[in-house]
């Protein structure tokens, strides 16, 4: 088997073969760590890479099987890691200058059930800084480029993730979604991207950006392969106290059958769109209706105020979350001449100017006289879209619409940063009611510029979410490729 081979499967078939012997572990991950070796110069989706853990993990793998132990359902897996979660030993930086060289003490949840499942982390990807961005433009470090067209933005904040699995450095990658960093990035690569239901998957070893929002979550070049990922990541954890207890997410076969299902189109998040992204969700409707689903418009009334709701709510979080980093506990320290002088230093050079203007903004929404008027309206807004989002559900199995309102966007073109705040419209209002919601590549722009369409489920209707999926993805003539592969490069 090539190289080329390897780095085309699905994380199934990999698995699969490595359980029955076709090939070994280490084969799979020599192959993805060369291909990392060709292209990561032009990509950067990484922090930190982990070949030689890796090599010795696939080894692992390898050894186990010949001592007739069983197999993970990752076996032999490459898996690429956001670099805001914890992996022991390895240096964990949410691309931010304050943690630079902060080395963790434990492993987050999620890296030890995908490790336990036989999967190989090949390395920490890039992100926005503490996951604040649409771009990886935030990320401290240097931007990551998207491999579909290395011109343009991979979306964020998870970009360095979507980027990893759409260069073929990995079959899957995890995020975090606070507001849209798994799905928007997915679309923007033309990968698939999942948000699961609020408490689905632990959130021990992530650094909080805004904990009533954030989620965990798959990114894959398949539904199958990230219905998958899920079934493995998801389920309780003693240390998390938001992880439910009883729910766990298990992967079934996805037939891609959607007769009889009743699909919503949400009316708010049609306006705004870009026309290459308006024609592909009419095409997914027609899909979708060619196969015998009813598909009809519904209003979720209240998610146009999803985008102010968000940016009162997630910095407010933030704020709070993010006054740990003071230079006494974690990463860097800038010494000053008393207490509080250290405390400015660290944090005025640490931190970057969008994590500035983020803790300003919440740090504002909170204080004494404006704490009613902006966070405490903002959860009432909250509490609307949830309802808004019951009222529809009590019609329709799923949702559907856009995932971000236009493909890639080149890099320095949103500088203002309301307009960079947008492309997270409507993969917002989802993060703030609590449910799962995901993004399937669909079709391409006259560029060839993936479009993703975003499916939507109430709380725990992640089978009806991955079954809607599973029909556009089937539906969809559409396979992006890097940039060097359909160049010949
Ligand atoms: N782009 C949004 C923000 O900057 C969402 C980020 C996220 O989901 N982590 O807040």
């Amino acid at each position: 088997m090539s190289d080329h081979q390897f780095v085309e499967m699905s994380a199934v078939q990999i698995a699969a073969g490595v359980r029955s012997g076709a090939f070994s572990a280490v084969e799979v991950v020599s192959a993805h760590l060369s291909q990392i070796a060709n292209h990561e110069g032009e990509v950067r989706s990484f922090v930190t890479q982990m070949g030689d853990r890796a090599l010795a993990g696939a080894k692992a793998v390898d050894e186990k099987r010949a001592r007739g132990e069983e197999l993970g359902a990752l076996a032999g897996v490459p898996v690429a890691l956001k670099d805001n979660m914890a992996y022991r030993g390895v240096e964990t930086t949410c691309s931010s200058k304050i943690l630079k060289g902060w080395i963790p003490p434990y492993t987050a949840t999620v890296i030890e059930r995908l490790e336990s499942a036989g999967a190989i982390a090949i390395g920490k990807t890039n992100l926005d800084e503490f996951a604040m961005g649409s771009s990886t433009e935030n990320s401290a470090f240097s931007p990551t480029r998207n491999p579909i067209d290395l011109s343009r933005v991979p979306g964020g904040s998870s970009g360095g993730s979507a980027a990893s699995v759409a260069a073929r450095f990995a079959p899957i990658a995890i995020g975090s979604d606070t507001g849209g960093s798994i799905r928007q990035p997915a679309s923007l690569c033309g990968i698939v991207g999942v948000k699961p239901t609020y408490g689905l998957v632990s959130r021990y070893g992530l650094i909080a950006f805004a904990s009533s929002l954030d989620q965990i979550g798959p990114f894959a070049r398949s539904v199958e392969d990230s219905s998958l990922v899920l079934d493995v990541i998801s389920g309780h954890d003693d240390r998390d106290s938001t992880s439910l207890s009883s729910k766990s997410y298990s992967h079934q076969p996805l037939n891609g059958e959607v007769k009889g299902l009743r699909i919503g189109v949400i009316t708010e998040m049609l306006d705004g769109l870009s026309p290459d992204v308006e024609r592909a969700l009419n095409q997914a409707i027609e899909s979708l209706r060619a196969l015998g689903a009813i598909v009809e418009e519904v209003s979720v009334p209240a998610a146009k105020f999803g985008l102010t709701a968000y940016y009162l709510i997630a910095p407010a979080e933030a704020s709070s979350n993010l006054a740990r980093f003071d230079g006494v506990r974690y990463g860097v320290r800038v010494e000053g001449k008393d207490m509080n002088e250290t405390y400015e230093l660290t944090r005025g050079q640490g931190f970057g100017p969008e994590v500035k203007r983020r803790i300003m903004l919440g740090t504002y929404a909170l204080s004494a006289g404006y704490y009613d008027a902006l966070y405490g309206k903002a959860q009432k807004v909250r509490t609307l879209i949830a309802n808004d989002f019951d009222a529809a559900y009590g019609r329709f199995d799923a949702l559907i619409s856009a995932t971000s309102p236009t493909v890639a966007f080149e890099f320095d073109s949103k500088s203002d940063p309301l307009s960079m705040y947008m492309s997270d419209v409507c993969t917002i209002p989802s993060n703030l009611a609590g449910h799962p919601a995901m993004s399937v590549p669909f079709a391409g722009d006259e560029d060839g510029l993936p479009i993703g369409i975003q499916v939507l489920a109430p709380s725990f209707g992640e089978g009806v979410m991955f079954k809607v999926a599973a029909a556009l993805e089937a539906a969809a003539d559409y396979r992006p490729v890097p940039q060097w592969a359909s160049t010949g490069k």
